[in-house]
């Protein structure tokens, strides 16, 4: 079998591909709801010749199937998400993940001559509550040599890199009082709040220029003549290491405390999420981008170094992998929009689905069939992860 048999297999599977993704479109599904979209979705993998675990993790929208090329080898891993936001539909263009990603799979089991393992995950709730960070947890995919996903984008790209992050709560509790009748007999839980946004603001002059938070009050307490009993925030605390994140964390921890001694408000600190930092493997997302040239994309940009924070990295910081982003809307065009939404459901959404699926089938192939480029990127990650420690 040649390249060109993935390519081939793709075509063959292309109507049923794109029914899916209209399916999808048509039928959004918030986080951990995704019922329909996993049912057609496994249904599709079981036709197919896969071994599906329905559920994994204790996510009930979240699964794993596996195919064997030769009784099995190099680890591939391809990850779909299906989730749509609320009141959007698929605004961030989920619908085509799992049919892009289910061609790709497909056509690298039917035409690998080599030793190979296709391992196809649904990660639900990426918008929510993230899935990934559960399955990561859970080390589901630590037995992975690489994994891969694809993402609805404003130009045909790759990142470089991404935020490690750590979402958190702080919830102050005081004592109510009359503010004016008997303040002495009050703990103000907002000048606990308002105090830890002052130190956070202290802080920020004594940190690396990387790191960026941003806060919210959350809960101001409810009337101005009542000393507040109950006050919270919310912070986004980011870094571009998990290692270093980890440090200024202590020091976020210790401004929040020191809110507490100096008010005498009790803190609780919830963390919402976290997520690590990806490592950057160049060669694997040159490899995709030069795949996806060949494949016909005409709107690639050079690898995103100004990102956020993604739920993936976290899986890319623990195995070699790398996200296509696909460009189905003008640049500039942001995600989590009417016209992203639209984009999804149209031509472009279709022809983004072709496309990812073959350059990342092609990238797959590439690397199974030339051990010189599993090696390289192996090392390359390697190399990204030790710069951390
Ligand atoms: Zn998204």
């Amino acid at each position: 079998m040649a390249k060109a048999d993935l390519y081939s297999v793709i075509a063959q599977k292309e109507a049923e591909l794109i029914a899916l993704s209209d399916f999808i479109h048509a039928h959004p599904e918030e986080g951990n709801e995704e019922f329909m979209a996993h049912a057609k979705v496994v249904e599709w993998l079981k036709n197919n010749g896969f071994d599906v675990e329905a559920e994994v993790v204790g996510l009930k929208t979240a699964f794993k199937a596996t195919r064997n090329v030769l009784g099995g080898g190099l680890k591939i891993g391809l990850l779909c998400e299906y989730d749509a936001l609320k009141g959007l539909g698929h605004a961030c263009a989920h619908n085509l993940q799992s049919p892009a990603i289910l061609g790709a799979a497909l056509a690298l089991a039917e035409c690998l001559e080599v030793p190979a393992t296709i391992l196809v995950y649904g990660t639900p709730a990426e918008e929510t509550t993230s899935g990934k960070l559960v399955m990561t947890r859970e080390g589901l995919f630590d037995e992975l040599d690489l994994v891969f996903m694809m993402h609805g984008s404003d130009s045909t790209t790759v990142d470089e890199k991404s935020l490690a992050l750590n979402l958190i709560d702080f919830i102050y509790e005081g004592k109510a009082a009359h503010a004016a009748i008997a303040p002495e007999k009050g703990i103000s839980a907002l000048d606990a709040v308002l105090m830890l946004f002052n130190g956070m603001e202290y802080l920020r002059e004594h940190v690396r220029s990387d790191v960026r938070f941003h806060g919210v009050i959350t809960d101001g307490g409810k009337a101005a003549n009542i000393v507040p009993a109950r006050a919270a925030a919310q912070f986004y605390v980011r870094a571009n290491d998990r290692p270093h994140l980890n440090e200024v964390l202590k020091r976020v921890m210790n401004v929040a405390e020191a809110a507490a001694l100096a008010t005498g408000a009790k803190l609780t600190v919830q963390e919402v999420k976290a997520y690590d930092n990806k490592l950057n493997v160049p060669t694997l997302n040159k490899l995709l981008l030069d795949n996806a040239a060949a494949c016909g994309a005409t709107d690639i940009t050079p690898p995103r170094k100004q990102t956020g924070s993604t739920d993936f990295s976290s899986v890319t910081y623990r195995v070699p992998g790398a996200c296509l982003r696909v460009g189905i809307v003008k640049q500039g065009v942001a995600s989590h929009t009417e016209a992203f939404r639209e984009a999804a459901g149209d031509e472009r959404g279709r022809n983004a689905i072709r496309l990812a699926a073959k350059a990342i089938a092609g990238c797959a192939w590439d690397i199974a069939n030339d051990p010189a480029l599993l090696l390289a990127v192996k090392a390359e990650f390697a190399e990204a992860k030790k710069a951390f420690e």
